[in-house]
C-alpha cells in the first residue's frame, strides 16, 4: 500500500499542481485511551488538565476565526463560534465531572465517554447538515483528547508552516472556507463530483483539488509528502527526487502556458470570423470581485448568494446582506452583476434552516432554492430588499434558481413587487426596472422554456443541475460520475431547445454551469448559438483562448 511513487487516481476539479505535506482532516483514527482509575482527591487536578487543554484548542479556534474574518469578512467566521461553544459547554463539563465522581476514571476517559454520548444523540439526523455538525463535535473531541494525552505535536492546521495538502473523507463548502489558510496548497477528498459545490468553491479559491479518491484517508498519514496533479487527476505518494523534478518541470510549463493565456486578457473575446462572445464570471463570495477584475470578466453572470447563509448560525439580516452586495457592486461599479437568490438545500444546508431538511432523504429534489424562498416569506423579502437596495448603486439583476413550474415564477415576481413596495414606504432607493430572470436547470423549465422566456428579462442555463436532473445522476456522487456528462445528446438537445425558445422571444440567454468553463464545450455551445458564457474566473483565460481560436 505505502510504496513510494504510488499513484492514486481521482477527479481533477480545480486545476493545478501542488506538492506538500498531508494534513488528515477528520481522520477516523481512534485514539487508544486506557481506563485509568484515580482517587477522589485527584478529580480537581484532572479537571484542571481539561481546562488547560480547552484553552489551547480555544486559542487555535480563535486564530482560525481571525484568519477567516480577515479573508472573507466577520460574518463568515460565525460557525467557528459554534465550535467554541461546544468546547466550553457547561453542561458537558458538569457531565464529565459527574462521570469522574461516579467511576473514578481519569479525565481523557470521562471526556471521551461524554462526547461520544453527545455524538450518538445527534446521530439520528440524515441530512448533510447534521453529519457536518457531528463532525464538528468529533473534531473538537479529537483535538481536546490529543491535547490531554500530549499527542498534539502541533498538528493543528494553524500551526503548520509547511505547504499543506488537506486530505479528508468529505469536504463541505463550509470546510473549504474554514480550512483554506494560506499554506493549504491542495485538497483531496474521497467523495464528491465535478460539479459538487465543494468542487466549485475549491475552484473559486484557486486551490488545486482532487475529489473521489477512494480510501485515501486510510492510505495516507498526516505528515506524508505527496504531489498533487489536479490537471490529470492523480496524486503521488512520497515521490522520489526524479519524480519531483519531472513535476517541477510540468508545473513550470503549466505556469508558462497560463502566462501566455494571461496575455490575451486585454484582447477581444471573439472568434476568428468576428463573432463576439461575452465572458462573465461566477462568484460565490464578495472577495472574488478582485478576480472578476483580474481575469477581465465582462461582469458577474452568476453570484451564488447562499454562502453567507451557510457560514452563519442564524439567518442574515437585511443590513448584513446589503453590506455583502454593496461590497460587490462598489468593487465592480460599471459591471453587470446577476445575483441569484439563495440556492440552499441539496448539499448546502444552513444552520438556520436545518430543522426543515433534517429528515429529507432526497435533498436535491426536496426543500431547495426557490422552494425555500417561496415557503419562507420573511427570508425571501429580506434578501430581495437587500438586493434591490444594492441595485441603486450599480447594474444588478435578480436570478431565480430551480424554477420548476410557472406558478413559482409568478409568485416570486409578486414577492419582488412586495419588497419594492416596502422599500418605497421606507423611502429607500432601488432600481425600479431591475431585470428579473430565471435559471433553467430543471427539465420541466427547459421543456417550458418558450413560456418562461415570454415572462422574464433573461434566461441562464444551469447545466450542472440540468445534467443531473436530465440524466437522473447525482452531481456530487463520485460513484456515478461516469454517467454525469454534459456532452450527452440529451443535454445538447435540451440546450438547443432552450436556445430556440430564447431566440424566438428575443430574450438574452447565457450558460452559467461548469460546462461554460470547459474549453472542450466551447465549440458546441457557440455552435448552438450561445453568445454569453459565465464561469469560474480561473476558467476565463482558457475559454477566451478557445473562443479566439475558433
Ligand atoms: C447549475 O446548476 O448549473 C448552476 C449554475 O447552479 P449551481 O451549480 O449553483 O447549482
Ligand atoms: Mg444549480
Amino acid at each position: 500500500m505505502y510504496e513510494n511513487n504510488h499513484k492514486y487516481f481521482g477527479l481533477a476539479v480545480s486545476p493545478g499542481i501542488a506538492s506538500g505535506k498531508v494534513y488528515l482532516h477528520r481522520s477516523d483514527s481512534t485514539l487508544h485511551i486506557p481506563r485509568m482509575q484515580i482517587q477522589r482527591k485527584d478529580i480537581p487536578c484532572e479537571m484542571d488538565k481539561l481546562v488547560a487543554a480547552r484553552i489551547k484548542v480555544e486559542h487555535e479556534l480563535y486564530t482560525l476565526r481571525e484568519t477567516i474574518s480577515t479573508k472573507f469578512g466577520a460574518s463568515y467566521a460565525e460557525l467557528i463560534d459554534s465550535q467554541i461553544a461546544i468546547l466550553n459547554d457547561e453542561e458537558i463539563t458538569k457531565q464529565i465531572q459527574a462521570y469522574m465522581d461516579e467511576h473514578l476514571v481519569h479525565v481523557p476517559f470521562a471526556f471521551r465517554v461524554i462526547l461520544n454520548q453527545y455524538i450518538d444523540i445527534m446521530d439520528g439526523g440524515q441530512s448533510d447538515f447534521f453529519k457536518e455538525r457531528i463532525m464538528d463535535v468529533r473534531d473538537i473531541k479529537q483535538q481536546v483528547l490529543k491535547n490531554l494525552l500530549g499527542l498534539d505535536h502541533d498538528m493543528s492546521l494553524s500551526s503548520q508552516t509547511d505547504s499543506i495538502i488537506l486530505v479528508s473523507k468529505y469536504l463541505s463548502p463550509g470546510d473549504i472556507i474554514r480550512l483554506s489558510s494560506d499554506n493549504v496548497v491542495g485538497m483531496v477528498s474521497e467523495t464528491g463530483g465535478k460539479t459538487s459545490h465543494a468542487a466549485i468553491l475549491a475552484k473559486a479559491m484557486g486551490i488545486p483539488t482532487l475529489l473521489g479518491v477512494e480510501d485515501i484517508t486510510y492510505n495516507l498519514n498526516s505528515g506524508d509528502r505527496i504531489l498533487l496533479d489536479a490537471l490529470h487527476g492523480h496524486l503521488i505518494y512520497q515521490p522520489d527526487q526524479e519524480t519531483e523534478q519531472h513535476y517541477r518541470k510540468k508545473m513550470a510549463r503549466y505556469t508558462a502556458k497560463n502566462a501566455d493565456y494571461k496575455e490575451l486578457r486585454s484582447e477581444k473575446s471573439e472568434t476568428c470570423d468576428g463573432r463576439k462572445i461575452e465572458l462573465l464570471a461566477n462568484i460565490e463570495l464578495p472577495v472574488e470581485s478582485k478576480q472578476v477584475l483580474e481575469y477581465k470578466a465582462k461582469g458577474v453572470g452568476l453570484y451564488r448568494s447562499e454562502y453567507l447563509y451557510l457560514m452563519k448560525k442564524i439567518l442574515p439580516t437585511e443590513e448584513e446582506l446589503f453590506d455583502e452586495y454593496y461590497r460587490v457592486v462598489s468593487a465592480l461599479p460599471d459591471k453587470e452583476i446577476i445575483i441569484r437568490t439563495i440556492d440552499l438545500g441539496g448539499d448546502k444546508i444552513a444552520a438556520a434552516l436545518a430543522k426543515h431538511t433534517r429528515d429529507e432523504s432526497n435533498t436535491f429534489m426536496g426543500y431547495r432554492a426557490i422552494r425555500i424562498s417561496l415557503d419562507q416569506p420573511d427570508l425571501f423579502i429580506t434578501q430581495l430588499k437587500a438586493i434591490l437596495r444594492a441595485s441603486a448603486f450599480g447594474k444588478i439583476s435578480i436570478m431565480l434558481p430551480m424554477i420548476t413550474v410557472m406558478e413559482e415564477l409568478i409568485s416570486a415576481k409578486e414577492f419582488i413587487e412586495k419588497a419594492k413596495n416596502e422599500l418605497r414606504k421606507e423611502g429607500k432607493k432601488f432600481n425600479e426596472n431591475i431585470p428579473v430572470g430565471i435559471l433553467v436547470e430543471v427539465p420541466s423549465a427547459a421543456m417550458m422554456a418558450e413560456e418562461f422566456a415570454a415572462q422574464v428579462d433573461f434566461l441562464s442555463i444551469g447545466t450542472n443541475d440540468l445534467t443531473q436532473y436530465l440524466l437522473a445522476v447525482d452531481r456530487g456522487n463520485e460513484k456515478v460520475n461516469k454517467l454525469y456528462n454534459h456532452f450527452d445528446p440529451v443535454v445538447l438537445r435540451t440546450l438547443r431547445w432552450i436556445v430556440n425558445a430564447a431566440n424566438s422571444n428575443k430574450v438574452p440567454l447565457s450558460v452559467c454551469g461548469e460546462m461554460a468553463g470547459d474549453p472542450k464545450a466551447i465549440i458546441v455551445l457557440l455552435g448552438l448559438g450561445i453568445n454569453r458564457l459565465s464561469m469560474s474566473p480561473v476558467s476565463l483565460d482558457r475559454v477566451r483562448f478557445a473562443v479566439r481560436n475558433l
